[in-house]
């Protein structure tokens, strides 16, 4: 495929949806706001909203349907599944499963192969990729201090005395963005028998994914993390494996036929698809791929790439704040997904005061990753969380990047930060009765009207739409 330098000239970064949102901040100002969350999750991108606008006209139920429209849409549903295929780089004799998010792409999985499967899995795992496995006979990774210590010990136990069938790792971590040896790993594990499992909800938004060419056996992603927020997601998987499998989702559409005491379900992947599917959400997810792709994932990291050094380079600066590194070489490829702690601060409230006082939004917490936030922050990882000693943080700060991040918004935080490592927040916060996140104590600050329910909001009271 021809590739482009990034340039911006040639092809413009494809936009999202609200990036001149603004947000009021507790003095009372309207700031526009800078969104460092995308870990978490992202806005759609403009192409992808406007897709969904074009087809919602044609919506309809699918498959089964008879009308026009339901084969137009029955037509849109597989559409989007060619795309997520062709944007991870799936072989034939994979399939694309098309389900909420990673979570259920993973859980999916995990009730799909045969019971009792021996599985390795790495400790830095989101508990998405760690606790449907433990239906499994699982056995831990220890935590690697470098990429080659992690293929050295996957290695020998990989070749110890009783086999694995699965090994079971992230594509780059939601807490450290470090970038996995998905190649090596893919390879290690085919050397000793066993299939690969990878977790693809940060890798897919940030880098190219080539599962045919890396040897990745199952993947799993989500789309409101890859610019299509519409609620579908994707297990990819080889066809073998799950073709027998049970769904972990049963009903109308999975099945060929009922009896009153017996199934026989159908074949992939409406096996695994059981209700009405969520095509609204497929189709985005279908656009998002075929945008991002356009675009070039090679030219979308390059673009981010500069982007990290500026952040952790910035961070480091900053008196008193630590970042949570597990690999410390500089050299190794990151995404822009970085997380820190700042001494003697509450990383709730540092977090709260990004939002309140500087129109920042970022995380705090242990990123549903607590046994590596425990290990980043020196705590066992084991450790019930009530003996954690009170003056121990128990979680961090996370700063994530995506596209429409540019330099001037990495200052503003990297200021923003600095201002509250020195001198804290200016305001006092409390937890907020709906979100329970903290919130200035005295908030006078309106919320928008939407014409829609906003929880905790008096009805009527909102600000204009910012
Ligand atoms: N794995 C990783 C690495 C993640 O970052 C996340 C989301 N934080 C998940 C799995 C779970 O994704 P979802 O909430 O979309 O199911």
């Amino acid at each position: 495929m021809h590739k482009h330098m990034f340039d911006p000239a040639i092809r413009a970064t494809p936009r999202l949806v609200g990036q001149e949102q603004r947000v009021p901040t507790a003095d009372g100002a309207l700031r526009r706001s800078i969104n460092l969350d995308h870990a978490a999750s992202t806005p759609p991108l403009v192409a992808v909203r406007e897709a969904v606008d074009r087809f919602v006209p044609w919506y309809s139920s699918i498959h089964r349907g008879a009308g026009y429209r339901s084969q137009v849409a029955s037509r849109a549903y597989e559409g989007a599944r060619a795309a997520v295929a062709d944007f991870v780089d799936a072989d034939d004799d994979q399939v694309v499963v098309l389900v909420r998010n990673t979570t259920e792409a993973l859980n999916v999985l995990a009730r799909a192969l045969p019971p009792g499967l021996r599985v390795l899995c790495s400790s830095m795992e989101h508990h998405a990729n760690l606790l449907p496995w433990r239906a499994h006979r699982l056995e831990m990774l220890p935590f690697p201090d470098d990429p080659a210590a992690l293929l050295e010990t996957a290695a020998a136990t990989l070749a110890g005395p009783h086999p694995f069938d699965l090994l079971v790792v992230t594509a780059a971590s939601n807490v450290t963005g470090e970038v996995w040896p998905i190649e090596q790993l893919a390879e290690l594990a085919h050397a000793h028998g066993a299939r690969i499992v990878v977790d693809g909800a940060q890798l897919a938004p940030h880098r190219p994914v080539r599962m045919r060419e890396w040897g990745i056996d199952f993947l799993a992603l989500s789309g409101h993390k890859l610019y299509a927020p519409y609620g579908a997601g994707a297990l990819i998987a080889r066809r073998d494996a799950i073709a027998d499998g049970v769904p972990l989702l049963q009903g109308g559409g999975a099945v060929q036929r009922v009896t009153l005491d017996d199934v026989v379900w159908s074949d992939l992947p409406d096996r695994y698809e059981a209700g009405s599917p969520n095509v609204i959400g497929a189709v985005a997810l279908g656009v998002a791929c075929d945008t991002l792709a356009a675009f070039g994932m090679e030219e979308l990291a390059a673009h981010e790439r500069p982007l990290v050094q500026r952040l952790r380079a910035g961070l480091r600066t900053v008196p008193g704040v630590q970042l949570l590194d597990a690999w410390q070489d500089e050299s190794i490829d990151r995404l822009g997904v970085c997380t820190f702690t700042v001494a003697g601060q509450d990383h709730r409230l540092v977090a709260a005061a990004l939002s309140a006082e500087h129109a920042i939004a970022v995380r705090s917490g242990a990123f549903c990753a607590h046994p590596l936030v425990a290990h980043l922050l020196g705590l066992a990882p084991e450790l019930p969380s009530a003996q954690v000693p009170p003056d121990r943080p128990t979680g961090a700060v996370r700063v994530s990047l995506g596209l429409g991040v540019d330099e001037q918004q990495i200052d503003a935080f990297l200021a923003a930060v600095g201002s509250l490592a020195a001198a804290g927040p200016r305001l006092a916060y409390a937890p907020d009765a709906v979100t329970r996140q903290l919130v200035p104590r005295d908030d006078a600050r309106d919320w928008p009207e939407l014409g829609i329910r906003l929880s905790g909001a008096r009805r009527g009271s909102g600000a204009p739409c910012l």
